[in-house]
């Protein structure tokens, strides 16, 4: 079977997962067969269903009449065998127990057509006993969304014992044709990829705690602060829900053994129901008083640092030894399905694999925890000096990413990354955020690049910003916040990177494009350009890196005058305020943009590198500025004034802003 021979799916469940997974299926094109077991659970999930697509309509991401076309696509049973009948594919989403799975599994093996694909969502039940229960094991697989689907990018294609590898492909492709981004799992091992590296990590920070060896403030403002992650561990261990993370645990351990024993703390919250934030209290206080996850900035252990990263390092290993998956597999699926910045792999590799192997041997002798014991393949890597992206898959790291938002390519010793938008002026999206991030990966591992030239692809723009009238309908200030730490982070890798980076600009350089650009060592203007901040136009704050970045290159006046401002300003204006290093005829710009970066790549690699470092290092304190830019920003979202600002924007009009 290809994946052109899929017309129908069935989607067992309307929950939580189901509903979504079914709306990303029904945007595909597919005709979904969504069932539940009563009908008021069913109509649920499709009014969700509809209110989402509604909202995808609203703020311009999917046309008015492919909205409506996707509803139309989805139907409605409470009947199994009339749900499945005539469907070509099957995706289960019921509660995750595995005798009610079972039961499904039996009755759809009756009344399914007999070459259909079965796929399971499931977060942690394995996929060989699920498949099992079938007669068709060799026709069955694990697809795991990340909550919500509509949102999330990663599905993770897990193989069972007898999976058949064309169903596997078929999965994938399938995955593919929902817009998404497949990571295959090649065996059948307990949480998979991204929760077999985020729950040991999570395990490993309550242990931490738990031996007094370091406080629940001290863990997450070195894992959010140091190593970089979305949250501190213990405010997203509060987030997923501590029973989540137990029970994983607890299945891993009985598979897998004591290595994985979840540390009493998490027992001891799950016995006193103190779940996180759906029970008001966990690790942190949810209720009217509490204040929530206040993770401080500056309670940094370098120590701490060294352990969380020793033991998801092993668990890496551990995944790789075991022929799960490789690492750039490995840091694909963390980096989309669980936010990092970089992948574990990577981390891993920066940290030094013989530190972490130390690392984790000077806690084995202090403890003999069996969490602590290396991995064979962790062990042999420091032994023979070798890092996960080094020992033969840097091709992979590379080409294995699927640029579509930027192209990269490498002439010379010149890396070069181009936004390639041109449709949409270059605008920035959360896919370019990733692909930018991956590109700046790659070339930092090409031993050949020794700069980087930034470019916008087209004639009109560098980049016009980011997609304002899609962001501004998500009000959700927590995912406002998280927008602004994305793009930070992604700008702020642009601008800690070893080699100098070049950023060229020809046309509209302007909001989140002006703040990439802020991220570049050196800029170059061509005359017709157009640059500036506007966001305060909308009831915005510039949210990626502005309120603190710009303030370095052209000082804080300017800098206030730029954002307040918020006026379009010419190259000169801006190579006078510092901002701009050249400005180029317009006919010029390539012939000079290509000679100034072949110029810095022909520099002193090393004494660049330290030299970048140096000045960063020098700068304040920038990451908390950052905190309270992407907490404002949050906060914006959810403003009147920004409702107005995006009017007024969209209607050409001048917003009339009320401070609401
Ligand atoms: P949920 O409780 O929100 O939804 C489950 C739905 O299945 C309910 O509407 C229930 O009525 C329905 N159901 C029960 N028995 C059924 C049957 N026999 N036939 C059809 N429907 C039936 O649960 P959820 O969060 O959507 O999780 C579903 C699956 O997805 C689980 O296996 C879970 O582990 C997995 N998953 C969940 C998440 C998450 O974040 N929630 C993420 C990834 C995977």
């Amino acid at each position: 079977m290809d994946v052109d021979d899929i017309d129908t799916i069935a989607v067992l469940g309307a929950g939580n997962m189901g509903h979504g997974i079914a709306e990303v299926a029904a945007i595909a094109g597919y005709d979904v067969h969504l069932r539940d077991i009563k009908e008021e659970f069913v109509q649920n999930g499709y009014d969700q269903i509809e209110w989402s697509l509604g909202k995808l309509a609203e703020n311009d991401q999917l046309g008015e009449d492919e909205a409506d076309a996707a509803l139309d696509r989805v139907t409605t049973y409470v009947d199994f065998e009339e749900a499945v009948a005539d469907v070509d594919f099957v995706v289960e989403a019921v509660p995750e127990k595995m005798e009610i799975k079972q039961d499904v599994y039996t009755e759809l093996e009756e009344y399914a057509p007999e070459d259909a694909v079965f796929a399971t969502n499931t977060s942690s039940l394995s996929i060989t006993d699920l498949s099992e229960v079938t007669e068709r094991p060799e026709r069955f697989c694990g697809m795991h969304f990340f909550n919500p689907p509509v949102r999330m990018q990663l599905v993770e294609v897990i193989s069972g014992e007898y999976t058949d590898d064309e169903v596997l492909d078929l999965t994938e492709a399938l995955a593919e044709d929902f817009g998404k981004t497949p990571v295959r799992v090649r065996k059948d091992s307990p949480g998979f990829v991204v929760n077999r590296i985020l729950v040991p990590l999570l395990n490993e920070a309550a242990w931490l705690v738990h031996d007094d060896e370091a406080t629940i403030a001290e863990v997450d403002s070195t894992t959010k602060y140091d190593i970089g992650l979305p949250m501190g561990a213990f405010e997203l261990a509060d987030q997923v829900g501590i029973d989540v993370s137990h029970d994983v645990l607890d299945y891993m351990e009985s598979v897998l053994g004591e290595a994985y024993e979840p540390c009493p703390l998490l027992v001891e919250k799950v016995e006193a129901e103190a779940l996180g934030k759906k029970t008001g209290a966990g690790f942190y206080d949810y209720g009217e008083d509490g204040e929530g996850a206040d993770v401080p900035t500056d309670q940094i252990r370098e120590d701490v640092a060294d352990r969380l990263t020793a033991v998801m390092a092993n668990e890496v290993a551990k995944l790789v030894g075991g022929d799960v998956a490789d690492p750039a597999e490995i840091d694909e699926a963390v980096m989309l399905g669980a936010g990092y910045p970089e992948g574990p792999a990577k981390m891993a590799d920066s940290a030094g694999i013989a530190h972490l192997h130390e690392t984790l041997t000077d806690a084995h002798e202090a403890s003999s925890h069996p969490r602590y014991e290396p991995a064979d393949t962790l062990a042999e890597m420091a032994e023979a000096g070798e890092t996960f992206h080094g020992s033969g898959d840097e091709e992979e790291a590379g080409d294995g990413h699927d640029f579509d938002a930027v192209s990269v390519s490498v002439d010379g010793n010149v890396g070069h990354v181009e936004l390639d938008r041109p449709h949409r002026m270059n605008t920035i999206s959360g896919e370019l955020l990733d692909d930018l991030s991956a590109a700046i990966d790659v070339l930092g591992d090409d031993e050949d690049v020794r700069a980087i030239l930034l470019t916008g692809a087209g004639d009109q723009a560098f980049s016009a910003g980011a997609d304002v009238t899609s962001m501004a309908g998500n009000a959700d200030p927590i995912d406002a916040v998280e927008l602004s730490r994305k793009g930070q982070q992604t700008f702020g890798k642009l601008e800690a990177a070893d080699e100098p980076v070049l950023a060229a600009i020809d046309g509209y350089c302007l909001g989140g494009g002006m703040e990439l650009a802020t991220c570049a060592d050196m800029r170059l203007a061509t005359e017709r350009s157009e640059l500036g901040q506007p966001e305060h136009d909308l009831g915005l704050l510039p949210g990626w890196g502005g309120t603190q970045r710009l303030k370095h290159i052209v000082g804080e006046g300017r800098a206030k005058e730029i954002i307040f401002t918020a006026d379009r300003f010419e190259p000169e204006t801006m190579a006078d305020y510092g901002f701009v290093n050249e400005v180029v005829e317009n006919d010029e710009f390539e012939d000079r943009a290509w000679e100034l970066a072949r110029d810095l790549a022909a520099g002193p690699p090393i004494a660049m590198k330290y030299t970048k470092r140096a000045m960063l290092a020098g700068r304040d304190d920038t990451d908390a500025g950052l905190e309270v830019e992407a907490q404002s920003f949050g906060q914006l979202m959810n403003t009147q004034d920004l409702m107005e600002g995006v009017s007024a924007f969209s209607a050409d009009r001048d917003p009339d802003f009320q401070g609401e």
